[in-house]
């Protein structure tokens, strides 16, 4: 295989990157090579390259709703955090892929701008967000998009509107094309600054009262199956505190899996399969996985 750092010298990549170093859980092997474009030409060309040699892709932004299993990662991988600008014109806020969800409520909010509260704590990307279809305390990322673009797998570059993302519960139609989000445009609305610094203390405060936040995890592990909460199935099912390796059911809120000692994938996805088993056999009900997990088998 072709060394990726002389053919693309103006972009930073590392080969063989433990991407432990980068997860919110602390956790996963290394990708054969992680690169870190810093604007849309650097991501084209690395895109148009992978497209032509057949080299494997993997985007990832945060890494706060991903479990890359401890056998790492194939091909190359782009980080797109480095790519965080963020424009305001008028009620509209464009951000890049790479801009932190969190930073960017902040700003919303220091224009007076409304729609955003409810992102306040959800630490991930603008692409990771929108991939996902982030949501907490009743509110959406659809509710808020007014359109999203991307970069298709053959380096081709469109927008789509809010309906042909095709928004559902954590669900969103990139994740069925591959295309890559460079950035969304949010509409938001003119607001009372103090109104919307209030909302989103307040959701930040129950937020900290709530979750295990002072340990790395990555986030809630499950859906929320039809007519249940997954925290609560597997708190009555008596898991908080299960352990395997270093990874915990987090005893401060059942639906998080906290990485308590140094644990790897490999204990996470234990936890995982014994909660999912635990709760079939009890309750009869099927815990979908919410975080995505990636990367080949160790
Ligand atoms: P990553 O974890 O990096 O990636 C997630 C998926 O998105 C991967 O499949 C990746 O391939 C894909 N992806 C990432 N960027 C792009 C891109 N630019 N283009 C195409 N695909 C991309 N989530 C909620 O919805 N609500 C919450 O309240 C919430 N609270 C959380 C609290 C904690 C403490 C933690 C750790 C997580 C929480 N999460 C929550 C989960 C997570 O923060 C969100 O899902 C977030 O939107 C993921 O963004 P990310 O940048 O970290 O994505």
């Amino acid at each position: 295989m072709e060394n990726l750092i002389t053919t693309f010298p103006e972009i930073e990549i590392k080969e063989h990157e433990p991407l432990a170093h980068y997860t919110n859980t602390k956790t996963g092997g290394p990708a054969d090579w992680l690169a870190f474009p810093v604007d849309v030409a650097q991501v084209q060309q690395l895109v148009d390259y992978c497209h032509q040699t057949g080299l494997a892709l993997t985007v990832i932004g945060n890494a706060s709703n991903l479990i890359v299993r401890d056998g790492g990662i194939e091909g190359l991988v782009m980080i797109l955090t480095r790519m965080q600008t963020v424009k305001v014109e008028g009620t509209m806020v464009t951000a890049a892929a790479g801009a932190s969800y969190i930073e960017v409520t902040k700003i919303a909010r220091d224009h007076s701008l409304t729609g955003l509260e409810f992102a306040a704590g959800i630490p991930g990307s603008i692409g990771g967000a929108i991939f996902m279809n982030a949501g907490a305390y009743g509110g959406e990322t659809k509710t808020v998009v007014d359109h999203v673009t991307v970069m298709e797998r053959d380096g081709q570059i469109h927008q789509l509107s809010n309906e042909e993302m095709d928004f559902g519960y954590r669900h969103s139609a990139v994740q069925a094309s591959g295309a890559i989000v460079l950035d969304a445009t949010f509409a938001l609305k003119l607001g009372d600054q103090n109104a919307i610094t209030a909302q989103m203390e307040n959701l930040n405060a129950r937020r900290a009262a709530k979750q295990p936040l002072e340990l790395p995890s990555c986030g809630s592990v499950f859906k929320r199956p039809t007519g249940y909460f997954a925290g609560k199935l597997i708190h009555d099912a008596g898991l908080q505190g299960y352990t395997s390796g270093g990874a915990q059911v987090s005893t401060k809120h059942a639906g998080f899996i906290v990485n308590v000692n140094h644990g790897t994938a490999t204990d996470y996805l234990n936890v995982i399969h014994h909660v999912q088993e635990t709760v079939q056999e009890k309750f009869g009900v099927q815990l979908e996985t919410e975080v995505r997990i990636i990367g080949r088998q160790s």
